[in-house]
């Protein structure tokens, strides 16, 4: 054996040791994670996102015109999936995907995650999200209530010593502002039409046009607005925990208004971009930030109900979840694999910052391993 020979037997044994180390370590991930974002895109299908524009869906909803005359068709149509998600979602799949991160969901690659909760509704699918754990025996409906138990962004706040403003939601949807915490005042929170004070002007103006530009539903404001809000309070408060949570997917679909669907999505990857060009713009979250990109739900899976959700509609169940971050090295899709459920994600969030997630509640489930292997 040459010289070269032995040291590449012994790096290869020191690599084998450390792989070991960090497999055999319950928290040894999280090395360069100081920070943390959590965003949910609310009922967001996996069939959009792996396919893009579903032609069956846009035939459905066209009235009064060929379908190849929409803007919808126009703008979004193309022959294979690839494409036409690349149309819908260029940032997401161009650079996040393709350089930054890993996607789990893809039934056509043999990729599966789901709820664990059984009625596939919001509220039992956020709590289900953020306290890793389904409570179908607490959670039976979508009032406005504190979450029963508490939640990963609680945990993070006290383990991490941070102030409330370190730990933010903002949400377009005013049932979030609830199930984000089991205490109130827990985690500085900003959902719905709600006021919120900043020092910027523009985010003043902003703050009271939202009471004037009105979505056609009472419990949910443009997440133009939300998004902003987000932005300002990252580069102001800098927060260590964000959480975004975006909405208008979910009602625009319920409304049976598939072209808004995707203009929103578009919308969701154009936010995606300006989150990240300013994230690596900044030292304090350049190459430090974690990012968890999920949906709280599913909807049907054909024409007849693309639009709904619930416990009787069988594809409901079956979700997705994305992951950008400096300590995981998968990239682009998975293929096949455990499906991943998603009372794993408080977990995994905990992980990514090197934090036992089970302290807090020893049922709910456990990280996600293949995202740090
Ligand atoms: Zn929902």
């Amino acid at each position: 054996m040459n010289l070269n020979a032995r040291l590449n037997l012994v790096k290869s044994f020191i690599c084998i040791s450390t792989l070991l180390f960090h497999a055999g370590n319950g928290v040894a991930a999280g090395e360069k994670t100081e920070n943390l974002i959590l965003i949910t895109l609310d009922g967001l299908r996996y069939q959009e996102l792996f396919g893009g524009l579903d032609l069956d869906v846009l035939k459905a909803t066209t009235k009064g015109k060929k379908v190849a005359e929409t803007k919808s068709y126009k703008q979004f149509w193309a022959e294979s999936p690839e494409v036409r998600r690349n149309k819908l979602m260029p940032f997401f799949w161009g650079q996040w995907m393709k350089n930054y991160g890993s996607v789990a969901g893809n039934p056509k690659k043999g990729s599966s995650v789901r709820l664990s909760n059984r009625l596939h509704f919001s509220y039992p699918g956020y709590s289900e999200i953020l306290t890793g754990q389904a409570r179908d025996d607490l959670i039976t409906s979508n009032d406005k209530i504190l979450n029963p138990n508490p939640t990963a962004l609680e945990f993070l706040r006290g383990k991490l010593n941070l102030k409330q403003k370190e730990v933010a939601a903002f949400a377009s949807w005013d049932v979030i502002g609830f199930a984000v915490q089991h205490q109130s005042g827990a985690v500085f929170t900003n959902a719905g039409y709600e006021k919120y004070v900043h020092p910027d002007q523009d985010i003043q103006k902003l703050s009271q046009l939202q009471f004037e530009m009105l979505t056609p539903w009472d419990t949910v404001r443009h997440d133009e607005v939300t998004f902003k809000f987000a932005m300002a309070h990252l580069k102001t408060y800098r927060p260590r925990v964000l959480y975004l949570s975006l909405g208008e997917t979910d009602d625009w679909a319920h409304d049976k208004r598939y072209d808004r669907v995707l203009a929103a999505i578009l919308r969701f990857d154009s936010f995606f971009n300006e989150l990240w060009s300013w994230l690596q713009s900044d030292s304090q979250y350049s190459d430090k930030t974690t990012i968890l990109i999920t949906t709280d739900h599913g909807r049907g899976d054909i024409a007849l109900n693309w639009h709904s959700h619930s416990a009787q509609i069988k594809d409901s169940k079956n979700t997705w979840l994305a992951v950008v971050s400096p300590d995981s090295l998968l990239r682009g899709e998975w293929v096949g694999g455990d499906p991943v459920v998603m009372n794993q994600i408080a977990a995994t969030l905990c992980k990514f910052i090197g934090l036992d997630y089970s302290e807090q509640n020893p049922k709910a489930g456990k990280p996600i391993i293949q995202l740090f292997q």
